[in-house]
């Protein structure tokens, strides 16, 4: 059996070059671009790039409300909502979360969960990819070294 090498090892070196661990948000800022320019959505958009505000009360009428959630849904926002039925009108409460980073640590770990299974098959490979292999290796050294700083040893 012949395996096509060079396009195979290009897969991997692509997926090498993306597997990185997330950086963890600073703040609680999030990419926003409404289409919606009504002064709810603007509102709402203000919120998400806001990196110091967390939790943000909208007190509006139902039909307001629903446009609010429609939209947080449509543009996949990391904000949860929660209708406080209090008063009148009652007030939609949303609390941003980490739910992007939180996909991209799974994934993450995923990715290198791989790798280790790819660099225990090390032993079978030809030595023309051992440098493919030493990058194998590098990312999976990166994920178990300290989330923060980049601990290069000198040995
Ligand atoms: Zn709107």
């Amino acid at each position: 059996m012949h395996i096509e090498y060079n396009s195979e090892m290009g897969a991997l070196e692509k997926v090498l070059s993306k597997v990185n661990r997330p950086g963890e948000p600073t703040d609680w800022a999030q990419p926003a671009n409404l289409e919606c320019r009504c002064a709810d959505c603007r509102e709402l958009e203000a919120f998400a790039r806001n990196p110091n505000e967390r939790v943000h009360r909208f007190r509006v009428r139902q039909d307001r409300r629903q446009h609010l959630h429609g939209t947080i849904k449509r543009c996949g926002l990391d904000i949860n909502h929660q209708t406080e039925r209090i008063g009148s009108p009652q007030t939609l409460v949303c609390t941003k979360t980490r739910r992007t980073f939180d996909n991209r640590c799974k994934q993450y770990t995923d990715d290198i969960a791989s790798l280790n299974t790819l660099a225990a098959l090390e032993a079978g490979l030809p030595p023309e990819l051992q440098g493919t292999l030493r990058k194998v290796h590098e990312a999976v050294a990166r994920a178990k070294s300290p989330a923060s700083g980049s601990t290069a040893s000198m040995s």
